[in-house]
């Protein structure tokens, strides 16, 4: 990355218009590798790299790297909408700094208001594409808590696969292992609507709570992010996804 100048270096990590960026700075606001900068057209040097973190700065006391672009992963909580115009439940974006959705961060693939677990989100379109397109067969695997006992019929369904409405053709889970009398571990390759409710619903039981533990080799920590937390995503995560 070449140089740039400070106010267009904030500008591209979302702290708002050029000329907002610019008050900002004037105001005082802004540090640079730990030293204030009050010059709007300071040229400053915003190194990392593709997903490694670049200039160490900050904004009104807010420690931030500077990021070419941003990939990042949320422990999506139950009771939040993976929308920008969320309709009846908080949107996930009120988890995330403003900064992040002022740069155009969006969800890779939808959750379910009440379906927990790993979120993928980034602001890169090409990334966003590759990775929410139902053409690549992305496994994502889900814990799925049934209404009803686990019966070697279900397992079989899903397995065999199930015809959903509005679908030309049956569907089949890549994967189902039981994991406990009411417990399945599910994996997927497409992206369908309400798919695991529908799937299991077509099999005959009904899914009481559904939490996404992977996409791709991408596991979810549940220990080291918790519950409404986020994280940017490592060159070795990409590799996993990938
Ligand atoms: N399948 C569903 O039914 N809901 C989700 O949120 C994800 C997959």
């Amino acid at each position: 990355m070449p140089p740039m100048q400070l106010e267009r270096l904030l500008h591209s990590q979302g702290f708002g218009s050029r000329k907002q960026c610019r008050a900002l700075i004037r105001a005082g606001l802004v540090s640079v590798a730990g030293e204030p900068c009050e010059n709007p057209f300071q040229e400053v040097e915003p190194g990392g790299g593709q997903d490694l973190p670049g200039l160490a700065f900050s904004v009104d006391g807010q420690a931030w790297h500077y990021r070419q672009r941003a990939c990042l992963m949320l422990h999506k909580p139950a009771g939040y909408e993976c929308s920008h115009l969320p309709t009846h439940h908080p949107s996930v974006f009120s988890l995330l700094p403003p900064e992040l959705k002022e740069r155009g961060v969006q969800c890779i693939g939808r959750l379910d208001q009440d379906t927990t677990g790993l979120l993928l989100l980034s602001d890169d379109g090409q990334f966003i594409h590759q990775w929410s397109s139902g053409k690549k067969r992305i496994p994502k695997r889900y814990r799925v808590t049934l209404k009803h006992a686990v019966e070697d019929s279900l397992v079989q369904a899903l397995l065999d696969g199930v015809q959903l409405h509005d679908e030309p053709a049956p569907i089949a889970a890549a994967a189902c292992e039981v994991t406990g009398s009411h417990t399945l571990a599910l994996t997927i390759c497409e992206g369908k609507y309400h798919q695991v409710k529908r799937m299991v619903a077509a099999a005959g039981n009904r899914v009481e709570a559904l939490q996404r533990e992977s996409v791709g080799g991408l596991v979810l920590d549940v220990a080291a992010l918790p519950e409404g937390q986020w994280r940017w995503l490592t060159p070795a995560d990409l590799q996993q996804l990938a």
